[in-house]
């Protein structure tokens, strides 16, 4: 009922002052336990079509300007970190979409090479004043089981629906049975005009439905890109936490210069989805 006793008990983590606040240490026994669940995860995303991918721990810092991701959460972020001789500036990655989105980059992809989903256990960095740190639900560290899904429109419903069902699958080995799921339309601050708001909430809409999921509406908690799915899980004692996310984002690709060759020999922007199941 406590997750920071039981680590305690079971000597799972721990925190340092003197390496700092709100950034856990894993202990031996937590390190094999995070390992099999990490096995876990990618066996099961593996075989849903994931290729897993690596990326570092910073990126300098215009590259979230460039994505969106500094103007929302520059002035909260850790600030930036500067290099000694060549005056360049990088940010602790508060988030894992844009190294992704250059990772899709690398290399030219056709319609018929689509979706590419890349998956990685990417640690990311959020400042968190230290009276809202708590255990390891509120912490200035952690790990995602962070994924993004390049596809074309035409895929979005078939890969939301697919997601779905890997969620489900997942949460259901852990004994989750019941899941609350909860959809965040538009912002007041968001990126991208109101024409591409509607075609991505239709799109999540028409996506849930084909999943069969009933769910609540949650006004104007969309990501800044896109509107999004929450998976809300229950606890032994009735709380809820939000785990898994779908987003689904027509902005970040265009800001990134993400392509795709079509059908009729055009450059176009492929969707990105955004997915994360714990
Ligand atoms: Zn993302």
């Amino acid at each position: 009922r406590d997750h920071r006793k039981l680590g305690k008990q079971l000597e799972l983590f721990t925190f340092s002052k003197k390496v700092g606040q709100g950034l856990p240490l894993w202990l031996p026994n937590g390190a094999a336990l995070r390992s099999r669940l990490e096995d876990f995860l990618k066996k099961a995303q593996i075989k849903a079509g994931y290729e897993m991918v690596v990326t570092p721990h910073i990126g300098q810092k215009e590259l979230y300007v460039t994505s969106g991701h500094y103007e929302k959460y520059g002035e909260d972020s850790f600030q930036a970190i500067n290099t000694p001789k060549e005056n360049e500036e990088f940010l602790l990655k508060p988030m894992n979409c844009p190294h992704h989105c250059e990772i899709y980059n690398a290399k030219p992809y056709s319609y018929r090479e689509l979706p590419k989903r890349y998956a990685e256990f990417g640690t990311v960095y959020r400042y968190e004043q230290s009276g809202e740190l708590h255990g390891l639900t509120r912490v200035r560290g952690f790990t995602q089981d962070d994924a993004h899904i390049f596809c074309m429109d035409s895929q979005i419903t078939s890969e939301c629906v697919r997601f779905c069902e890997l969620l489900q699958a997942i949460y259901k080995d852990f004994g989750f049975a019941d899941l609350k799921v909860k959809f965040s339309d538009r912002p007041e601050t968001r990126a991208g005009d109101d024409e591409t708001w509607d075609k991505a909430e239709n799109a999540l809409l028409v996506a849930i439905k084909a999943a069969d999921i009933s769910y609540s509406l949650n006004p104007g908690e969309g990501a800044f890109y896109g509107p999004k799915l929450e998976f809300v899980l229950t606890d032994a004692i009735g709380r809820d936490w939000q785990c898994g996310t779908l987003q689904v984002d027509f902005v970040l690709p265009e800001r990134l210069g993400a392509y795709y060759v079509d059908v009729d020999g055009q450059k176009k922007h492929p969707v990105m989805l955004h997915r994360a199941v714990l």
